[in-house]
């Protein structure tokens, strides 16, 4: 329930109601926004996605303390003139609209490239020619690879954070050939990143860049087969679920040896409606949004997940939980992948005192039990079905 107290910013200045402009609203990370932003302020959304199932629960109208603030507009923004006039009828936009899972980059790169480039144009065009301010979701992955990537393996310069510490403002963005054609994702956020940049040096575009480090939880993806195609390749959470739920071994790409530090979404929207409160302190700064302090590989990832599901499900886990498969095989040709990702937070804490709270295991703890309650039976359901030939 939103609170009747007036809240302040961290400065103790009082915040004004807002009316946001949230592109992308549908998805994983707008799903989670929208229900904090109804839950915990005042402030209006216009919700523009071309989906809605992750927000159904939030349009409910009526019953819900929060009707009138929130408005699903049914919007590709690829093509719809409704854009700009949503955009001017706001005080803030936030876009989160993207093609982002990685099996996306190297099979379809022009949709990844329109999607993450072409289409964010207007976006941005929009809130600069009409003064509004931009929030815009980037992606670590615009930092690449690591330098340390490129030293000799045993080499000890791999263990200092110089070699690997990835900095807003100091790390170079490092990415494969053109062949790999997993930058392609990568490459048209930094595109994006620069042009936001540049509007807020040449034209006084008021704008904050946001890096999410994996951020994982509730609702992230789809699981295939029962509410995204069978054939799709989510992300890594929704894939190590999905087996996990059909009590399949959990795959590991090229060893599983990259490694990630993992945030639960609800620590790493807390730094989101900071940004959103306290525009003096976020405006003009580019932060990484993540939790260092949980890092695994992915080989570490899934042997933890498949522990916690263990524990959740009451069903013990497989004899051999996982199994080694080629980039190659699982995702094709033009793979490549990022070999570590640690953020570094000075800036987010300087500028908005935010730091991650949830370990590693207690969000896999939450985030497993929400994807057994929900998909569990529905497995079930679909494993009984007779497969046609
Ligand atoms: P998501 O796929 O769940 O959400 C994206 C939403 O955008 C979807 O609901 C999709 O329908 C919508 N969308 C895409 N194209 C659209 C269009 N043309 N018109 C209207 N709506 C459109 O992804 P997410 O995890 O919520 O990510 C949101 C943003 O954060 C993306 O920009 C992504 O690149 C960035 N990001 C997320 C993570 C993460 O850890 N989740 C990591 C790095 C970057
Ligand atoms: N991965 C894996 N098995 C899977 C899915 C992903 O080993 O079933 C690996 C993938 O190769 C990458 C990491 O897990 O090294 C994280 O993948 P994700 O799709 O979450 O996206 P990324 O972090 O690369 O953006």
């Amino acid at each position: 329930m939103a609170s009747s107290t007036v809240r302040v910013d961290l400065d103790g200045k009082p915040i004004n109601q807002l009316t946001i402009c949230m592109i992308g609203a549908g998805g994983f990370i707008g799903s989670h926004l929208c229900e904090k932003i109804l839950n915990e302020t005042q402030h209006k959304i216009l919700a523009l996605d071309v989906y809605n199932d992750k927000i159904k629960h939030l349009l409910e109208p009526d019953s819900l303390s929060w009707a009138g603030r929130i408005q699903f507009h049914r919007i590709n923004i690829k093509h719809d003139s409704r854009l700009e006039g949503l955009i001017k009828m706001s005080d803030l936009t936030i876009n989160l609209a993207a093609i982002c899972t990685p099996a996306d980059y190297n099979t379809r790169p022009l949709d990844t490239i329109y999607s993450n480039f072409v289409d964010a144009l207007p976006v941005v065009k929009y809130c600069s020619e009409n003064g509004k301010r931009l929030i815009h979701f980037s992606t670590c992955e615009v930092y690449g690879k690591t330098i340390g990537s490129f030293l000799p393996k045993d080499s000890p310069l791999r263990q200092d954070p110089a070699y690997y510490m990835l900095k807003e403002d100091a790390s170079p963005c490092i990415f494969g050939s053109i062949e790999k054609q997993r930058w392609s994702y990568a490459c048209a956020k930094q595109l994006i990143e620069r042009l936001v940049y540049a509007e807020g040096a040449e034209n006084g575009l008021e704008f904050t860049i946001v890096r999410p480090f994996n951020w994982i939880g509730p609702r992230m993806d789809f699981i295939p087969g029962v509410d995204g195609p069978s054939e799709g390749v989510p992300r890594v959470l929704a894939c190590f679920s999905n087996a996990l739920l059909r009590r399949e071994p959990l795959k590991l790409v090229d060893g599983g040896e990259s490694q990630r530090t993992f945030v639960y979404i609800k620590d790493a929207i807390e730094a989101v409606l900071l940004m959103i409160e306290n525009p003096s302190r976020a405006n003009g700064h580019i932060f990484n949004v993540g939790n260092p302090n949980n890092e695994v590989t992915v080989r570490q990832l899934a042997e933890m997940m498949t522990a916690v599901y263990a524990n959740v499900s009451g069903e013990p886990a497989l004899e051999k939980p996982t199994v080694d498969v080629s980039s190659k095989e699982f995702y094709g040709e033009g793979y490549d992948d990022s070999d570590k990702r640690i953020p570094d937070m000075t800036i987010i804490n300087r500028q908005l005192g935010w730091n991650p709270k949830t370990s590693l295991w207690d969000l896999l703890d939450s985030t497993l039990t929400y994807q057994h309650k929900t998909y569990a039976e529905a497995i079930k359901k679909v494993m009984s079905q007779p497969t046609t030939s």
